[in-house]
């Protein structure tokens, strides 16, 4: 949540911020706004909205000249959308300027502090409370003449002051007047990153923003205060004398982040699915033996056959990962799960079995309650993994091992492609655990190879994007929706339900479908459509009975059915074919279509399906 863009060097500034900002837009779009330090001295331009509806307008009539420069891109926390609540925030004398992602918890004690000595403050938000206190102790070092500790910048060292009286989590960018070459970087708890320029240095929310500037990317870690010029970067540490510091290479190009020829980036994910899910499976199958092989578990055979019980840990789509693989451990490998948000687990005192082994989920891999549960499972002395897109991202090295989904950047805010790679990922890591345990070669090699049909599978529902965007628009004007499905599909039904949820606004519950007549039913009646997911499986008598029970009540049902029951459609409304696969592999294909109904309806109804009301991607508050 929210994007933080800085930029030194020979170019100017400002054009690189707010090309760093729209690529970061996805982390938050509630405003946005660069300070740029000119030849005039300090200057701001801050603006309410999408980025090309404000600040882009403003900086066309306004300009800003200069070398050095921060930007912001705004999800707000504290204080509604506004151009004086947006950053970036200047100190009191107006010569210090910061950008922030995260909350300042103790800001009202601060402020009240602050107003006592005769602060005013512009905005509602806790960030300006941080300028003003950097400001506090920049002016009192200059006042005392301070010298700061050998390699240290004065302006980091009074970031570095104010930090510690800080309580709370922060991802900030600062500058000031008097240092026309300096940009002060810190974290505790949102992402930071360096790009690593040739006489041009960057620092940025996410890689996103450096890539098409540079392939070298430092991952600060928590409690860094970096310090940028032109041509080097150093980085200390608020936590301990030495800072570790490593520059990585991107593994993805500029392009992975753009939208193409698509209409929205969601879009976009949707369509990649065939090939992110092989990239899930790449090097990863193992036919001969019939299981699955993984280079970064760090855990041995002996410590794998040695768990007896798992938790895993996500939030939102995620979380609804996690619950399809509850069911694929407890079938393939007999291992009891609990499947936990993050946000309820972190502040659970849950006892957690010596042998338990903790699985953390997380696109981004810097949700903020779900690294939150997973340091406090690591302090407890348990191993976690994680399942993780975003290379060397916090959550990603902090874990003992995992797997990255290896999807690419996700810059829709409704995930899609990150879905189908989780529960890739969760299916192969099932497979193994089975197959060190009880599970047969044959059916090992069974799961595999219809795992390897999936990605072409997941094409010929594609294709029938023209009929479901048709059936999109015959639905679109429903005010509430029900998603039904059993076992391996009532995770599916919970997401088709927010997909649809946060992109068209519109009300949906999923449900196990069986569970309709305890209460839910009493919604039914012929404007609330149902979308049932209803494969030819061990279950289809029963979820048919409970589809007789909707239309009974007039119900309007979708079918998300297997290819070539020909019977069903006579059954119900409308239909939705996916091909044939395995019972536990069926989530891959039916989530497809759900996501392409959601996108449609969306669209359909005119929302903005890359940036929906209130929501932004990666998660960082809690
Ligand atoms: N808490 C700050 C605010 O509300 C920062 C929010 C963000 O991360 O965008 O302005």
């Amino acid at each position: 949540m929210c994007g933080i863009v800085g930029y030194v060097g020979k170019q100017s500034a400002a054009p690189i911020i707010l090309e760093g900002l729209r690529r970061l837009e996805y982390r938050g779009y509630d405003s946005a706004g660069i300070s740029v330090i000119t030849p005039d001295g300090l200057a701001m331009r801050k603006r309410k909205g999408k980025i090309d509806e404000g600040l882009a307008k403003l900086l066309k009539v306004q300009p800003l000249a200069g070398g050095l420069g921060i930007g912001h891109t705004r999800w707000a926390t504290h204080g509604p959308p506004s151009d004086e609540n947006s950053h970036p925030h200047q100190d009191a004398s107006g010569r210090i300027a910061v950008v922030h992602n995260g909350i300042i918890e103790n800001f009202d004690r601060l402020k009240d502090r602050q107003i006592k000595a005769g602060h005013h403050f512009l905005s509602a938000t806790d960030t300006e409370v941080l300028a003003h206190l950097i400001g506090e102790h920049y002016e009192r070092q200059r006042a005392a003449n301070v010298i700061p500790p050998a390699g240290i910048h004065p302006l980091a060292h009074a970031v570095m002051e104010a930090l510690r009286e800080v309580i709370g989590t922060y991802g900030i960018a600062v500058v000031c007047a008097d240092y026309p070459g300096v940009i002060i970087g810190a974290r505790r708890g949102s992402p930071l990153i360096i790009g690593v320029g040739d006489g041009e240095n960057l620092l940025a929310s996410d890689a996103t923003a450096v890539a098409p500037h540079t392939r070298q990317v430092v991952y600060l870690n928590d409690y860094d205060v970096a310090t940028l010029t032109a041509d080097r970067f150093t980085v200390a540490s608020l936590g301990s004398d030495t800072a570790q510091v490593q520059i990585s290479q991107l593994e993805f190009s500029p392009e992975a982040a753009e939208r193409g020829e698509f209409a929205h980036y969601m879009l976009k994910e949707i369509f990649e699915q065939p090939r992110t899910v092989a990239n899930a499976l790449r090097g990863r199958v193992d036919l001969e033996d019939g299981t699955a092989k993984f280079g970064g578990l760090n855990l041995t055979t002996a410590e794998l056959r040695a768990i007896d019980q798992i938790v895993i840990t996500a939030c939102g789509t995620s979380w609804h990962a996690a619950l399809v693989g509850e069911y694929l451990f407890e079938e393939f490998a007999h291992i009891p799960v609990e499947v936990e948000y993050a946000s309820e687990f972190r502040y659970r005192n849950a006892p957690i079995e010596t042998d338990t082994l903790v699985l953390a989920i997380t696109q981004s891999g810097e949700t903020a309650d779900t690294l939150a549960s997973l340091r406090e499972t690591r302090r407890r002395g348990h191993k976690v993994l994680a399942i993780c897109n975003v290379v060397g991202s916090t959550i990603a090295r902090e874990a003992d091992g995992g797997i990255y989904l290896h999807a690419g950047p996700e810059i829709g805010v409704a995930s899609t492609k990150a879905f189908t790679s989780q529960v890739t990922a969760l299916t192969l890591l099932a497979l193994h655990m089975g197959r060190i345990r009880m599970l047969s070669l044959n059916r090992g090699r069974q799961i595999l190879q219809a795992l390897e049909a999936i990605p072409a599978q997941i094409e010929r529902i594609l294709g029938q994007n023209a009929t479901i965007e048709r059936l999109a628009k015959k639905y679109a004007g429903a005010r509430n929706f029900f998603f039904l499905g059993r076992q391996y599909n009532f995770p599916v039904a919970l997401e088709g339900a927010l997909k649809l949820k946060e992109i068209s606004y519109i009300h949906a519950e999923g449900y196990p479908a069986a569970e309709m007549k305890h209460g839910p039913i009493a919604l039914i009646d012929d404007t609330t459509p149902s979308v049932v997911i209803i494969p030819s499986d061990a279950m289809y008598d029963k979820t048919l009975s409970n589809l007789e029970v909707v239309k009974a009540r007039k119900g309007p049902v979708i079918a998300i059915a297997t290819e070539g029951n020909s019977t069903l459609a006579k059954q119900v409304d409308d239909i939705i074919y996916v091909p044939a696969t395995l019972e536990p592999l069926f989530p891959l294909l039916a989530v497809v279509p759900l996501q392409l109904l959601a996108y449609h309806i969306a669209v359909a109804r005119g929302c903005d399906v890359d940036k929906p009301r209130n929501l932004a991607k990666s998660v960082t508050v809690e």
